[in-house]
């Protein structure tokens, strides 16, 4: 527990370093190398009500700003398109993509013809499983659907003010039921960790998992900024990471059989997408208004402001706000978190990647992780232990949490809703 401890305080403070946007460089747009494959992000930041734990950059919605804002979408892809981008894939988040399946059906139809596109993953809400839209999704081209569940509880949904919007645990797992081998892969994205939740609980939702023979699921720590993190402690009680190791190996042993892990925090019964595509594509183009883009070791943000996003687009500007450099460490360092969350890795291709400089950038950290007992080499592979893979997971919820506080800083700036 104080490894742990000190873990987390330390990786707040190397997140915070890390994602410090304020040494603004020169706000040049990304390039793309030759040959390398690119992961598009399209962030839609509408939803129809908003949920209080919530840090991503959302806003309630207003159809007529969402379709100038879908419209504006199309035009920031097509100024990736001039510089010479292709894109393989596409990872659609929020918000909800899914409150104007019409726009977003003609948009993925757009990307289809205009890129090397092989596969597309979106997220959305219980509410939107309905025929009408899962079949436009899937005639759009949508290979992996992600339906945010967070959990079959009706107490845990009704405190997280969802049992209302997306109707109860059994209605729910109903629905997702019903879909079971309509899209490639149907994930469930669950959470542990919350305040009020119980053992209990969470045994009841991996027992729900397994009932409906879910394609995937993802099992999200709960990771909220630090204001988000003050306003939920007021309501449900503090926040505390006591419990979070009991809770991740209850996940973890009981979807051991029948589940791989996709990500330390990703169970999948087949090779599918995962949420987590940075693991996946080390380099990806963020669009939408508050995407994150990481391109040849730098990381890009776009505004956080509707106005702003859609008045730079209109005026043919890429709609970026910042810009942040990694030293060569910290890109070896992100690469190693992010390959690893997979939970194995293989060295060879670091090392290519960082021109044979890999493990002698990392020899230290590589080294304590070896001698805590976080990873084992085998062969050209390092692979996470069961130890380690709770260890990434506080790294990665630390750096998600970073993230999320990036988020709430950029959002403070700009006028609520505006
Ligand atoms: S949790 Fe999902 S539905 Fe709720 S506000 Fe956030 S993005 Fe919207």
């Amino acid at each position: 527990m104080l490894v742990e401890r000190l873990l987390t305080t330390y990786l707040k403070y190397k997140n915070a370093r890390l994602l410090r946007f304020n040494e603004f460089e020169e706000l040049s747009a990304p390039v793309p190398e030759v040959m390398r494959e690119y992961l598009l992000y399209i962030h839609i930041p509408f939803c129809e009500e908003l949920c209080p734990y919530c840090s991503f950059n959302r806003f309630k919605l207003e159809t007529d700003l969402a379709r100038r804002y879908f419209r504006a979408l199309g035009k920031e892809i097509g100024m990736y398109k001039d510089r010479g981008f292709d894109f393989s894939s596409v990872y659609v988040g929020g918000g909800t993509p899914t409150v104007l399946p019409d726009e977003m059906a003609e948009l993925l139809m757009r990307l289809k013809t205009d890129f090397s596109i092989r596969e597309i993953s979106l997220e959305t809400n219980p509410n939107h499983l309905d025929d009408n839209i899962v079949e436009k999704m899937k005639q759009a081209g949508v290979n992996r659907l992600s339906v945010g569940v967070q959990s079959f509880n009706d107490d845990l949904l009704r405190q997280m003010e969802r049992y209302h919007k997306y109707g109860s645990g059994e209605e729910i797992k109903n629905r997702l039921s019903s879909l079971m081998g309509f899209f490639d892969t149907l994930n469930v994205d669950m959470i542990f960790n919350f305040p009020t939740q119980t053992a209990e609980m969470l045994e009841f939702d991996l027992e729900t998992i397994k009932e409906i023979q879910a394609d995937q699921v993802t099992f999200y720590p709960l990771m909220v900024s630090d204001h988000t993190k003050f306003e939920l402690a007021k309501r449900f009680g503090k926040i505390s990471y006591d419990q979070e190791k009991m809770f991740y190996d209850k996940i973890s042993d009981s979807l051991e059989s029948g589940y791989s892990c996709g990500t330390a925090w990703c169970f999948s019964r087949k090779k599918s997408m995962i949420d987590e595509y940075v693991v996946d594509y080390d380099e990806y183009i963020g669009v939408g208004s508050g995407s994150f883009g990481y391109v040849r070791g730098a990381c890009f943000a776009n505004t956080f402001s509707l106005k702003d996003y859609i008045g730079l687009v209109d005026n043919s500007m890429l709609p970026l706000m910042a810009k942040r450099r990694f030293k060569l460490k910290d890109q070896a360092s992100y690469y190693l978190m992010m390959k690893l969350f997979s939970t194995s890795m293989d060295i060879d291709v670091a090392n290519y990647r960082f021109n044979g400089q890999f493990e002698s950038l990392l020899f230290k950290e590589l080294n304590a992780l070896r001698l805590y007992g976080a990873l084992t080499k085998k062969g050209n592979r390092l692979i996470l232990s069961k130890k380690g893979r709770y260890m990434w997971v506080i790294m990665m919820r630390e750096f998600f949490t970073g993230v999320n506080n990036f988020r709430d800083i950029c959002r403070s700036v700009i006028k609520q809703g505006s």
